[in-house]
């Protein structure tokens, strides 16, 4: 019988194959007088994921990935990648305002725009935080009348903040005090295209007593509660966007079963690490990685942990938790440790 991890490597090495066919520009078709090796500029971008911008008046070009940062200059052969010069055998250069450049800005530009990025942008591209709660449910309310939705709501913006200015691409699924249905916030991750979910909680506890952080990851699924969950459909829908054979049942079953041992593998990790390193850099008590069936973490298709971020219950903790200096720094901790993930990993 193939092992998981064989599995994993042959489906997700298939998934990028199909990316990667789905993705392809064509090559430049070379007009009258467009020597045959000189590529496109625009079809490199779009195949690279890459933002190009020709500013008409001073003739750059400003190349932009995930925070990384290459200029090239119409007629030079010069390019800045970062804030390395690199140069191309030849100039770059337009005509009828198609800019062309040289076979080696792929190897000279291109490739070291991807090594630049933060192993983070290149394990996820897209982080969506997801504020529990809003509206009419209110979520746990402490002693002092601290409502949880408003207390996550802050954190997940601050967190978000804090993952921008490192080059993170990061979004909420609630921007306000507003009521989403739980299939409303699986459904926004797989509209935009996230490829982590992390939804953020603070706890209740009738004891009082109890204080810290804890972090959740779905809890293994036998088949049948499997298929009774909205993922196996909402893969079904994802497929349809890839350039493969539809309705090819073998395939899809490799590539569910590839993408469900990955959310499982990653969220599990995830957790386990940011349950200690949070606690750490906070100075709280770290309460564990602990599984659950949540909704939000069940019906997402990608690695998803929920993270409680303390008890509105403890009187101490309550206290904490209203004060902004103390969710800064838990918003800090949160981006911080995500990061470390991605690079630890
Ligand atoms: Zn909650």
């Amino acid at each position: 019988m193939m092992s998981n991890y064989f599995r994993y490597c042959l489906t997700f090495s298939l998934a990028i194959f199909l990316l990667t066919i789905g993705g392809c520009a064509s090559a430049p078709k070379g007009g009258p007088g467009v020597p045959q090796k000189d590529l496109v500029l625009k079809d490199l971008c779009v195949r690279y994921g890459i933002s190009c911008v020709l500013d008409s008046v001073s003739q750059v070009i400003t190349l932009k990935r995930k925070g990384v940062k290459a200029k090239a200059i119409l007629a030079s052969d010069v390019v800045v990648v970062d804030s390395k010069k690199v140069r191309l055998s030849k100039a770059v250069w337009m005509s009828r305002g198609t800019v062309y450049v040289p076979d080696d800005f792929k190897r000279k530009v291109v490739q070291p725009m991807f090594a630049k990025t933060s192993p983070f942008v290149q394990k996820f591209r897209k982080v969506m935080l997801d504020a529990g709660h809003g509206g009419k449910d209110p979520g746990g309310i402490g002693n002092l009348g601290t409502r949880e939705k408003e207390i996550v709501l802050d954190i997940a913006q601050r967190i978000q903040e804090s993952l921008k200015r490192k080059g993170i691409d990061a979004v909420l699924t609630r921007n306000s005090d507003q009521f989403l249905e739980l299939g409303d916030r699986t459904a926004l991750a797989q509209k935009k295209g996230v490829d982590l979910f992390v939804s953020i909680h603070a706890n209740i506890d009738t004891s009082h007593s109890a204080r810290g952080i804890e972090i959740y990851h779905l809890r293994p699924l036998d088949t049948k509660s499997w298929a009774e969950t909205y993922a196996p459909k909402n893969y079904q829908v994802l497929f349809k966007n890839f350039k493969m054979k539809q309705g090819d049942e073998t395939l899809e079953k490799i590539l569910t079963d590839m993408m469900y041992s990955h959310k499982q593998q990653v969220s599990y990790q995830l957790s386990r690490y940011l349950a200690d390193k949070i606690s750490k850099k906070v100075g709280t008590i770290d309460r564990g990685a602990k599984t659950a069936g949540f909704y939000v973490l069940k019906n997402t298709l990608v690695p998803a942990v929920l993270i409680e971020v303390g008890f509105l219950s403890h009187p101490k903790e309550e206290k904490s938790l209203c004060c902004q200096e103390y969710r800064q720094k838990l918003a800090d901790s949160i981006a911080e440790s995500l990061i470390d993930y991605a690079a630890y990993y």
